[in-house]
C-alpha cells in the first residue's frame, strides 16, 4: 500500500489550546496538528505531512532543525517528523501552506505531494545488519497497516458492520517465512535475506523450526509476524531469546490471506505463537479519540512495558488498521 506521506488536505476543525496564546490545534483527516494561531482557517486546503516523514534540508523546514534533524545511514540529512506534545496537546505531523508546492494553484484535495516535496519515509536503522539475498518476493504481500488517523470515515459514514478483532501491535521487525514449490525463504520488511549464522531473522527461523513446519503443511504458504527479542530493535519486552509472534498467513497459490479461524488453527497446529489477541468481538468506539485511548495500555508480553498500540481487523480482513498509542509515541526517545 503506497503511503501518501504528504498530501493536500482540507482543515476540518480548528480549536484553541487552553493556556496557549500563540498556538491552536487543527484537525486534518483524523490527525491533530498544532499550528501557529491564525495561520490557517477551517475549510482551507493545506499540505499535511504525516509523522515518520523525512523532509529534505530546505530553508522552509529549517525551523525543525533543533527538534528533528537526523542523518540517514546513506549520509543524507533531513528532518524527521514525530509525535510531540505542546502545552498538553498531542501534535502529529506538520501542516504547511499550499505555497510550499511547486504549483499551488493546481492543488486538489487528496493530491499526493510526497515526491513533489522530496519527502521519504523515515525508517529507523536496523541495529542488526542482515545480508540481502534479493528484493522482497513479488509473490508475497508486504506487511503494512494503515493508520486509523487516515481513515476518519470509519467513525462516520464508513463505520464497519463486520465483526472485528483486536491484536496487540508489537514493536519489533516485520518477519516473513515462505515455502513455495519446495523453496524456503526468510524475509524482512523489504528484503529477502541471505541465510547466514548471524542473521537475526534466520536465527529466529531456526529456533522456531520454520522450514520443517512449513514443509509439513504440504502447501505453498507464507507466514508473517513480528520478530522481537535481543538483537532486534531495543528489546522492549526484555526477552532472552528471539521469537516471532505471527499475525498473517498467506496462501501463495491464490495470493490470499487465510481467514482468521484457519490462520489461528494453522498457527496452533504448527506451534507458532500468535500476536496477543485482545478482543475477539471488538466494538469500535464512537470517536477517534476513544480509539486512540484504547490503544494505550500495558503489553501482554510484559506488563511493565507500554504497548505500541493495537491492530484492528475484520474477520474477512476488509477492514484492517493500526492505532498507535500516543503514550508510546511520546515516550519513544
Ligand atoms: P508499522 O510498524 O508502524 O510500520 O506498522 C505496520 C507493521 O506492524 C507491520 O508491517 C507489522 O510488521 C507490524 N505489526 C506488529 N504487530 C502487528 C499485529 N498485531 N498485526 C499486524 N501487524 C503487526
Ligand atoms: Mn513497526
Amino acid at each position: 500500500m503506497p503511503r501518501a506521506l504528504a498530501s493536500v488536505q482540507r482543515i476540518r476543525a480548528i480549536a484553541p489550546i487552553p493556556d496557549a496564546d500563540a498556538i491552536e490545534v487543527a484537525t486534518v483527516r483524523g490527525w491533530k496538528v498544532v499550528v501557529k494561531k491564525n495561520e490557517f482557517a477551517v475549510g482551507d486546503l493545506a499540505v499535511y505531512v504525516e509523522i515518520d516523514a523525512f523532509l529534505p534540508e530546505e530553508p522552509a523546514y529549517e525551523f525543525l532543525r533543533k527538534s528533528s534533524f537526523k542523518t540517514l545511514p546513506s549520509g543524507r540529512g533531513g528532518f524527521r517528523l514525530r509525535t510531540a506534545k505542546l502545552r498538553g496537546q498531542v501534535s502529529q505531523g506538520l501542516l504547511l501552506p499550499l505555497d510550499v508546492l511547486p504549483a499551488p494553484d493546481h492543488a486538489h484535495e487528496g493530491d499526493d505531494v510526497t515526491d513533489a516535496l522530496g519527502i521519504v519515509l523515515y525508517e529507523p536503522p536496523m541495529p542488526v545488519s542482515d545480508d540481502a539475498k534479493g528484493p522482497f518476493p513479488s509473490f508475497v504481500p508486504k506487511t503494512d497497516e494503515e493508520r486509523i488517523q487516515n481513515l476518519p470515515d470509519v467513525f462516520e459514514a464508513a463505520r464497519p458492520t463486520e465483526p472485528l478483532y483486536v491484536t496487540e501491535k508489537l514493536d519489533g521487525s516485520s518477519f516473513t517465512a515462505y515455502l513455495r514449490d519446495g523453496a524456503f525463504g526468510v524475509c524482512s520488511r523489504n528484503l529477502e535475506l541471505l541465510d547466514t549464522p548471524t542473521s537475526a531473522f534466520w536465527k529466529a527461523a531456526r529456533i522456531l523450526g520454520m522450514e520443517d513446519k512449513l514443509r509439513a503443511t504440504g502447501r505453498n504458504l507464507a507466514v508473517q509476524g513480528e520478530l522481537v527479542g535481543p538483537g532486534t530493535q531495543s528489546n522492549p519486552y526484555k526477552m532472552d531469546v528471539a521469537s516471532v509472534y505471527f499475525f498473517s498467513a498467506v496462501d501463495l497459490d491464490t495470493y490470499t490471506y487465510l481467514p482468521f479461524d484457519e490462520m489461528r488453527a494453522l498457527f496452533g497446529t504448527l506451534g507458532l505463537p500468535m500476536v496477543p489477541l485482545l478482543d475477539e468481538a471488538f466494538v469500535l468506539p464512537e470517536t477517534m479519540e476513544a480509539m486512540l485511548a484504547y490503544a494505550d495500555g500495558p503489553s501482554a508480553l510484559r506488563g511493565e512495558t507500554a504497548r505500541e498500540g493495537v491492530v484492528v481487523r475484520s474477520y474477512d480482513r476488509s477492514v484492517s488498521f493500526k492505532a498507535i498509542s500516543n503514550r508510546f509515541l511520546l515516550k519513544q526517545g
